[in-house]
């Protein structure tokens, strides 16, 4: 502006001069500076208002999406605790109508009903556990372990669908540090979806193979094996979405679960391999420091 007024009141005194054009010239170049200026800064300032209310809007939706998945996660655990007390419930009533009732059998089924509620509280506290994001429960844990039990706890359903299973565990695998239950679930999920993927498959050719192994000098990896059919091109990148399924009953959150569970213990949960003969679900997990009492479970072996 000083310029301006400077040039204008000493240069125009004579109209149409080279002094009176230099200072048009110069307001022409100093006006539309300044309004390019202003005009540039206006236009960063609502990019800014605009990027902001976009993460806004998206944070509202992730913080949506997860109290959604929250719920929709202890409906899916808890399933499986709950069928198993409604059949145990009718097991002890039928039981309880013969003449003479049978107290043996409403004994063991009273102790699998009592099992199995205790496991749907168990589950309650790490689906809120999960969602606390605390590390109390976390304990140094033996991949071989978790996969032993797990197995143990699916005999019955490899059994009756017809399903072999090999493992191969490496021995003297460090441990990680993580919730049992948590771990547990994540396996569980795996294998309950590899036998689901071999129902189509004729009943001699249902393999699951679990392996452990070191990855590096930081990192343990399961895998879950099976021979199913594998999963189609456009459905690898969704498996882990969070609803999605091609099952009439699935709510599809088991694998965006024991993904997020998988991550939140500084690891991951992959699809490593996938064709006509099968798919490869890999957990791979961080080794846990072994500052605070380690009690070393029994030196892992192969089958
Ligand atoms: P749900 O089991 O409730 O469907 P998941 O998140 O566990 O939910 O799985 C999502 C989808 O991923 C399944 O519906 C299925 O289509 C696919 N999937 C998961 N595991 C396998 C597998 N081992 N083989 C083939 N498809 C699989």
């Amino acid at each position: 502006t000083l310029p301006d007024l400077t040039l204008s009141t000493v240069l125009t005194s004579v109209r149409f001069t080279l002094g009176w054009y230099t200072a048009r010239s110069y307001a022409l170049i100093a006006g539309c500076t300044v309004l390019i200026v202003l005009l540039t800064e206006t236009i960063w300032l609502y990019a800014r208002l605009a990027r902001t209310t976009v993460l806004l809007r998206r944070e509202r939706a992730n913080r949506l999406m997860s109290l959604d998945a929250a719920t929709g996660a202890i409906a899916h655990e808890i399933a499986q605790p709950l069928a198993a007390i409604a059949t145990g419930g009718s097991a002890i009533l039928s039981w309880l109508k013969r003449t003479p009732p049978d107290l043996d059998e409403v004994r063991t089924s009273a102790i699998a009903v009592g099992e199995a509620s205790h496991r749907a509280n168990e589950i309650v506290s790490s689906v809120r556990a999960l969602f606390r994001k605390t590390d109390d429960r976390r304990n140094l844990i033996h991949l071989d372990d978790v996969a032993r039990e797990v197995l143990d706890l699916l005999q019955h359903d490899l059994e009756s669908s017809q399903v072999s299973v090999a493992t191969e565990y490496q021995g003297n695998l460090p441990p990680v540090r993580a919730d049992r239950i948590q771990l547990q679930q994540i396996v569980l999920n795996l294998v309950k979806n590899a036998i689901e993927a071999m129902s189509s498959v004729p009943s001699g050719s249902r393999h699951v193979r679990v392996v452990t192994r070191l990855n590096g000098n930081s990192m343990v990896l399961l895998s879950v094996q099976d021979s199913g059919h594998g999963i189609t091109v456009e459905d690898q990148d969704r498996v882990f979405d969070p609803f999605f399924t091609t099952k009439p009953t699935g709510m599809g959150l088991g694998l965006a679960i024991c993904r997020t569970v998988a991550q939140d213990h500084g690891g991951n949960l992959r699809l490593v391999e996938t064709s006509s003969h099968g798919s490869i679900f890999e957990i791979e997990l961080p080794i846990g420091s072994t500052v605070d009492g380690l009690s070393e479970s029994p030196a892992a072996s192969g089958q």
